[in-house]
């Protein structure tokens, strides 16, 4: 029997919170191996999540543009819509980025192996791919296995009944879509389908769309899409789907009923991917929805077993995966270091897109935290008007006492691009004053930022405010 292969670090899951652990492992020089099923590093972000739905956000945004610019003197044809090459230029966008994975990782000669990896004890894994067995030890283990979509109860996946996987390969267009749940996925997927020329609806169970973010900041989104969704049913549920090439939808709530869709989209939430991991086999703990639990290293309840990324729980979100990937890493190498963000950013990449990080306002309503809004409307913002748009808003978040900035919300174009200034702003405990005396580039959008401080005291440059009598 061949010798058993033994790393200092095995990673379980080579989406950006595993190659992320394992590249930040390999270069503090320990013997590192990354189990994945695919032929290269990438998980859900890359393959069918992240990446596919950002290239054809790209493609439905162009497409707007082009229709908008009629208005500024620039015409074109009417857009022809080839869902062939459209799919072949995202997966050929998927396969680059993989692919350049595969490469760093060989690099840094992290071994790639391939296949579901299962822990038979605390230091022992077997590996099984293609009917092929192996079993390989570890010194360190973290865990990345991620995270799955959920259904509806008694409602299965299929072709028809689309999760957000499904819904990225595009298949086709149909003519209709009923989108379930309006969170990000539910707004970006639902923004390609409608944008590609489905009618798309949509039912959300809360009273808004994009519960987490502020309402303010979702109805600058609402307003601007009215047209590009048929219907957005708020407080409002599916009850039962039945019916096979013309799914027949019973809705439940404010708009109860019965609806025909060619295709429904289920996105309303996903769940840590623990299953068959053999976790039994060891003394990971996880809690009653089946997260895996960890301290501030990524530690698990087995002191050298580590998890990050979706499966150890909210925001699932890829930047805090590869984050939490490099705390555990650099535990592991000894080093002193710890998971402990102030704001993780949150970007949802429609048109327009929505940021934000740090404290929400209705965060701060709910917990009863006093704080002062200041905002900055982009109808005042010079760059915005060169872009042919006024319906962005940047708000900050600012605590009465100190005037530190605790939370920032923008909505609006390049929004996700604008929103590390804020985090940066949020995690070095900068106040309004630093914004607000911090020079940027005009004409910028990032100037809102700069003039939402400003409008804390009164004088944002192209905001006209009469100061109160004192
Ligand atoms: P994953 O990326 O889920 O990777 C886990 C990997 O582990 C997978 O490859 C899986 O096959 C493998 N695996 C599972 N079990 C085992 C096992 N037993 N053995 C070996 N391998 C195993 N986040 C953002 O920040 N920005 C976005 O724009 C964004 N867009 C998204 C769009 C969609 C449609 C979806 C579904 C998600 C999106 N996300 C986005 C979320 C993001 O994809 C996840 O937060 C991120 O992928 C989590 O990374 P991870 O490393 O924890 O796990
Ligand atoms: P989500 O949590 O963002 O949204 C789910 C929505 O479905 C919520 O608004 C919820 O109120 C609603 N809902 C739940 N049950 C319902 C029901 N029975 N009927 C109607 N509505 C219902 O989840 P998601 O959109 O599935 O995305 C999963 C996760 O993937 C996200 O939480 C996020 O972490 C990640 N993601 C991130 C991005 C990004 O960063 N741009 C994009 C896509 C996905």
């Amino acid at each position: 029997m061949a010798e058993q292969k033994k790393y200092e670090v095995i990673v379980i899951g080579g989406g950006p919170g595993g190659y992320a652990a394992a590249f930040m492992a390999a270069d503090l020089g320990l013997k590192t191996a990354l189990v994945d099923p695919e032929e290269n590093p990438g998980g859900v972000c890359l393959y069918r999540g992240c990446i596919p739905s950002k290239a054809l956000l790209h493609i439905v945004k162009l497409k707007q543009e082009a229709l908008e610019a009629a208005d500024f003197g620039l015409s074109f044809k009417a857009p022809e819509i080839n869902v062939k090459k459209i799919r072949e230029w995202k997966n050929s966008v998927v396969q680059k980025l993989v692919g350049g994975l595969g490469q760093l990782s060989s690099k840094r000669k992290v071994e790639h192996i391939r296949g579901m990896a299962t822990f038979k004890d605390a230091h022992t894994l077997e590996v099984n791919h293609e009917n092929k067995k192996q079993e390989v030890s570890f010194a360190h283990a973290i865990i990345a296995s991620g995270s799955e979509p959920v259904s509806l109860p008694d409602i299965e996946f299929s072709k028809n009944i689309m999760s957000s996987a499904f819904a990225l390969d595009l298949p086709e267009v149909p003519k209709s879509l009923l989108v379930v749940g309006a969170g990000y996925i539910g707004l970006e997927i639902g923004s390609v389908y409608a944008g590609l020329g489905s009618k798309v609806s949509v039912v959300e169970m809360t009273n808004q769309i994009m519960p987490g973010a502020d309402r303010d900041l979702v109805d600058v989104f609402a307003k601007r899409n009215k047209e590009l969704f048929e219907e957005i049913m708020l407080e409002t549920k599916v009850a039962g789907i039945t019916g096979k090439r013309k799914l027949k939808v019973k809705l439940e709530g404010k708009h109860e009923g019965e609806q025909s869709f060619d295709k429904v989209l289920i996105a309303v939430g996903r769940k840590p991917r623990t299953k068959n991991l053999g976790l039994d086999n060891t003394k990971v703990e996880i809690d009653d929805q089946g997260f895996i639990q960890v301290n501030a290293q990524r530690q698990t309840a087995e002191d050298h077993i580590y998890a990050i990324g979706d499966v150890t729980g909210e925001p699932m979100l890829a930047h805090k995966a590869s984050h939490e990937g490099k705390v555990a890493a650099e535990a592991i190498a000894g080093n002193k270091t710890a998971y402990e963000p102030k704001a993780i950013p949150a970007v949802v990449f429609t048109d327009p897109e929505i940021a934000w990080c740090g404290l929400t306002e209705t965060e701060a309503k709910a917990q009863d935290i006093p704080v002062k809004v200041a905002k900055f409307p982009w109808a005042a913002s010079g760059r915005a008007a060169t872009l042919g748009i006024s319906d962005g808003l940047t708000k900050l978040l600012i605590d009465p006492k100190t005037e530190r900035i605790l939370g920032v919300g923008i909505v609006g174009k390049h929004a996700g691009d604008l929103i590390p200034e804020a985090v940066l702003a949020v995690e070095m405990a900068a106040v309004a004053k630093d914004l607000s005396l911090t020079i940027h580039p005009h004409p910028t959008l990032s100037e809102t930022l700069m003039e939402a401080a400003e409008s804390l005291y009164g004088q944002a440059t192209h905001i006209y405010r009469p100061q109160r009598k004192k």
